[in-house]
């Protein structure tokens, strides 16, 4: 009987100090500025939809009356589900070193593990000894390849955040995300390390052997492999264009140019509705789509000469949204091949 008692008293002692304590150190948080409560889920890790619903039952009397977060107020967090944790695990880089973003942009935050079974060759356009596509814009002189290079760093970082696993096929040590309008010219560029060639077949030889060597053995690791090459197009400069997503023959190099095409359409519709967009999916010979064992694309994202498309690449939240919505359409294209 006395034994008895004593392990009760333990047990109430145990809830009593413990639980309270844990809920007051972990579980409530104020939000910040600008917050819903998609952001204020994700910061503490919680991502999956079913934490909002949890959350919304939690803190029913302390949303504001269109069922926001109010600043100010503390929430409570909902308890993290089996297999979820905080602080999340750091993504991990086994293709590159993360310093390649620049040091404002090498810590990639994990958003989902949506793209994990997932592997992408992402080749900007030219690089090395040669620049691409060059305009002149009010005296400067604004190069293809570092335009392309931006928007590829940018899709890379994107799609690690949501798991994949990515390779940035060309590299240059110096220059990682850049948040300028006018990109420095250099032609230190790389193949996986590699110097660029001169010739223009032997560079694009180089490319489509770096990442066929690699495909050998990532095929057997992953769900999905895709490869996309991005590209500024250069024609007179009273054309204007709207994206094109060029694709082989292969048919899942053709259902993913149209995915992509499809989420550009909507995400103009949205932003630019009176305008329209006109981008356009077409099949091309063209050496790297042709020569590359992953299903692959190449998009070209605008005319270099044209006034117009050239705000399309020279302000960063443009490159950045194009890179979003790059991401969208290799998300919803891993979901189409997933279900079939
Ligand atoms: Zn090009």
């Amino acid at each position: 009987m006395i034994v008895l008692k004593k392990r009760f008293f333990k047990i109430s002692c145990i809830v009593f100090f413990f639980i309270p304590l844990s809920v007051a150190a972990q579980d409530m948080a104020y939000p910040i500025q600008g917050d819903g409560i998609y952001s204020f889920l994700r910061r503490w890790n919680r991502l999956d939809s079913t934490y909002v619903r949890e959350f919304v039952e939690l803190n029913r009397d302390r949303l504001n009356a269109q069922g926001g977060l109010e600043l100010g107020t503390v929430y409570l967090i909902p308890p993290l589900h089996p297999g979820d944790v905080y602080p999340p695990k750091p993504v991990t880089f086994s293709t590159f070193d993360p310093a390649l973003f620049g040091s404002a942009y090498a810590d990639v935050p994990k958003n989902s593990d949506k793209l994990k079974n997932a592997c992408f060759y992402i080749e900007s356009g030219h690089g090395g000894p040669d620049p691409g596509a060059v305009s002149n814009f009010d005296g400067i002189e604004l190069h293809e390849d570092e335009y392309a290079y931006d928007i590829a760093l940018r899709l890379a970082r994107n799609l690690m955040a949501e798991g994949a696993t990515v390779y940035m096929v060309i590299q240059d040590q110096n220059d990682g995300i850049r948040d300028d309008k006018f990109l420095n010219n250099n032609y230190d560029e790389t193949c996986l390390g590699e110097p660029i060639p001169r010739g223009q077949l032997d560079r694009l030889k180089q490319r489509v052997n770096a990442v066929n060597k690699l495909y050998r053995e990532d095929r057997k690791k992953f769900d999905y492999l895709r490869a996309i090459a991005i590209h500024v197009d250069s024609r007179n400069e009273t054309e204007q264009i709207d994206v094109f997503f060029y694709h082989s023959d292969n048919p899942k190099s053709i259902a993913l140019a149209k995915t992509m095409s499809d989420v550009f359409q909507q995400k103009y519709d949205q932003f630019q509705p009176w305008r329209g967009f006109q981008g356009v999916v077409g099949q091309r010979d063209l050496y790297v789509i042709r020569n590359y064992k992953p299903a692959s694309i190449l998009v070209e994202v605008g005319n270099i000469q044209n006034d117009f498309d050239r705000r399309r690449i020279i302000l960063e939240n443009n490159r950045q949204a194009m890179a979003n919505w790059m991401t969208l359409g290799f998300i919803k294209d891993y979901e189409n091949n997933l279900t079939k």
